[in-house]
């Protein structure tokens, strides 16, 4: 029977064991930094998780055994546009929404650096996003990392979307300054298209600190005194017993491929997107949210109804109901699946974010198509 586990110590996964090592220090090379730590786990939001656990062990190491009654009250900082599990990970932490503080962003949805310089209660981490959920959007890094070098205090990047465009010499400058991080979650399972689930928590720190904070030491499994480097025995870094080889998955991925097809995959991907902004701006009655840095398009579209409204409240709340309407028709129909969403005080639009290198240009064409043919009597 052929167990697809990856088992906590080299005696039982050597193999899986050795290639996380090996993709985690392949990683960090793309992060630029010179040495560091790492462990795959189930998703961004795990990622995200580990990061700010590690960050405030490292902020007060005595919480491992003492737990939170004797702290004070911890806050962090993270952009508005930041990703959902950021307030998860506080609740689930014990830290609190409430301690979670949005530092306003600019109109790209990128966090603006004065705002953050300018809160007053210290924290323990501060988290920026390379790579917005909803907007694609890179905060600005060196900034951020200047701030946080000034204060002394953790810097995490939520790449978890964006950290793939980092094996891309094109567009590797959208993470500019990522070296300064002290953590980073990147997940090669959206960009490069690993099968799912396929993510890694990445630390700088390489004296341990990741271990000491999660390890448990359970006497039936990492003896000190076997006949082998024990430092392999690497399973005691994650908050998991047993894991999947999710890191198999990106190895083999990244031996098929090589770098240069990964590249070439974020460098497709990002070519897709633009043609289709390029599109967008030619066709009547689509309009572009934003120029996009990445792969997420966000637009509307105005239906010929409302293209000779004029612009106000009664025009927004019609184009608000029109994306629903138009996603109900293709879902029903089965043409497309595409995303849709408000945000932050805008109305209803779609959302393609372009990755598999499947997708043509000729797709792009049918989605604008279609969208028009399901939207022409609104
Ligand atoms: N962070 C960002 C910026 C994301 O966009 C996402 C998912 O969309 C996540 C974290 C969560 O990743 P996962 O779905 O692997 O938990």
């Amino acid at each position: 029977m052929l167990l697809f586990l990856l088992r906590y110590t080299y005696e039982v996964s050597p193999v899986f064991l050795l290639v996380e090592e090996a993709v985690i220090k392949k990683m960090i090379e793309f992060i630029g930094w010179e040495g560091g730590d790492g462990i795959f786990n189930p998703g961004g939001s795990v990622s995200n998780m580990y990061a700010m656990n590690l960050a405030r062990y490292k902020f007060c190491p005595e919480i491992k055994e003492k737990g939170l009654s004797g702290l004070p009250r911890l806050v962090l900082f993270t952009s508005e546009e930041c990703h959902y599990s950021m307030k998860k990970a506080a609740s689930f932490l014990g830290i609190g929404t409430e301690n979670v503080y949005f530092i306003k962003t600019d109109g790209r949805g990128k966090m603006i650096p004065e705002e953050l310089e300018k809160q007053g209660s210290a924290p323990f981490l501060v988290c920026a996003t390379a790579g917005t959920t909803v907007l694609g959007a890179f905060d600005p890094l060196d900034k951020i990392a200047d701030i946080c070098e000034k204060h002394g205090l953790w810097l995490h990047v939520d790449a978890s979307w964006g950290g793939s465009a980092l094996i891309s010499r094109k567009h590797c400058r959208l993470l500019h300054g990522i070296h300064r991080a002290d953590s980073v979650a990147w997940n090669p399972h959206k960009m490069l298209l690993a099968g799912i689930q396929c993510c890694a928590l990445l630390v700088k720190d390489n004296s341990g600190l990741l271990k000491k904070c999660y390890s448990a030491e359970a006497a039936y499994l990492f003896q000190q005194d076997k006949f082998y480097d024990v430092s392999y025995d690497t399973g005691d870094k994650s908050i998991q017993c047993s894991r999947r080889p999710d890191a198999f998955k990106f190895w083999l991925m990244w031996k098929a491929l090589g770098t240069t097809g990964l590249e070439e995959r974020v460098n497709r991907a990002l070519a897709l997107a633009r043609y289709l902004v390029e599109e967008i701006k030619k066709r009547e009655g689509f309009q572009l949210l934003l120029e996009p840095e990445y792969a997420n398009v966000c637009f509307w579209y105005i239906p010929p109804s409302l293209r000779k409204m004029e612009d106000g409240p009664e025009f927004w709340q019609k184009l608000h109901q029109v994306a629903p309407i138009i996603k109900e028709r293709m879902m029903k129909k089965g043409s497309m699946m595409l995303g849709y969403q408000p945000h932050r005080g805008k109305v209803n639009f779609f959302r393609q974010v372009v990755i598999s290198p499947q997708v043509s240009r000729e797709d792009m064409d049918f989605l604008l198509d279609e969208i028009e043919l399901l939207a022409k009597d609104l």
